[in-house]
C-alpha cells in the first residue's frame, strides 16, 4: 500500500472546469486550424507540381505535416494556460516551448512543471496539491487518520498505516473534510 494515498483524491476539491481538455485555448484552436489549412494550402498550390502521378505523395505529406503543426500549436497553446496554475513564469515556458526545436521545450516542460496550486477553501491562501492541513489555518483538506494523520481513503474502516479504527475518531476524520 503506498503511505500517501491522498494525493490524486485532492482534485475533489479543485474548482470545476479545470479539466486537462478545457485547458486548451480556444486561440490555439483557431490558430491550429489556420496553420493546417495553410499547410494544405501550400502543399496543394505553392508548391510547383510538374508531375501529376506525385498526388497521392503529396496529399501524404500536406496531410500529416498539417497535422504535426497543428498538434504543436495546441501544445503551446496547452502550456500557456497550465504554466499558470503552477505558479510556473508563463512567458518563460511558453517562449521555451515554442522555441525549442521537435517539441524537446514541451518534453522538458512536462518534466520539470510544479504541481497545480488551489486555494485553501478556508483562508485561501496558495496550497501545493497533497497536503492534509492548511499550513497557515490547518484546515482539513484531505481525510486522515485520526492517530497518525496519514491520509486514508473516503471508503477505509481502518488506518493502513497504523490499523486504527477510524469510526473511533470523534467526528471520523475520513468524512470531515467533506462535511463543509
Ligand atoms: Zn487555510
Ligand atoms: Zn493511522
Amino acid at each position: 500500500m503506498q503511505p500517501d494515498t491522498t494525493g490524486p483524491r485532492y482534485t475533489a476539491t479543485e474548482p470545476r472546469g479545470d479539466s486537462d481538455l478545457q485547458m486548451i485555448p480556444r486561440w490555439s484552436i483557431v490558430l491550429a486550424m489556420m496553420v493546417f489549412t495553410a499547410v494544405q494550402y501550400l502543399f496543394h498550390f505553392v508548391l510547383p507540381h510538374h508531375r501529376p502521378d506525385m498526388l497521392p505523395m503529396r496529399l501524404l505529406m500536406g496531410y500529416s505535416w498539417g497535422t504535426a503543426l497543428a498538434s504543436y500549436v495546441l501544445l503551446v497553446g496547452y502550456v500557456s494556460r497550465d504554466v499558470k496554475r503552477r505558479n510556473m513564469s508563463a512567458r518563460l515556458w511558453t517562449l521555451l516551448v515554442v522555441v525549442m526545436p521537435g517539441g524537446i521545450g514541451a518534453v522538458v516542460y512536462f518534466l520539470l512543471r510544479q504541481p497545480v496550486l488551489t486555494n485553501c477553501p478556508n483562508c485561501s491562501v496558495q496550497l501545493a496539491s497533497g497536503y492534509h492541513f492548511c499550513p497557515q489555518c490547518q484546515f482539513q483538506l484531505a481525510p486522515v487518520c485520526g492517530r497518525c494523520f496519514r491520509g486514508v481513503q473516503i471508503t477505509d474502516i481502518y488506518c493502513t498505516q497504523c490499523g486504527h479504527d477510524l469510526a473511533k475518531d470523534h467526528t471520523p476524520p475520513r468524512l470531515r473534510a467533506y462535511q463543509e
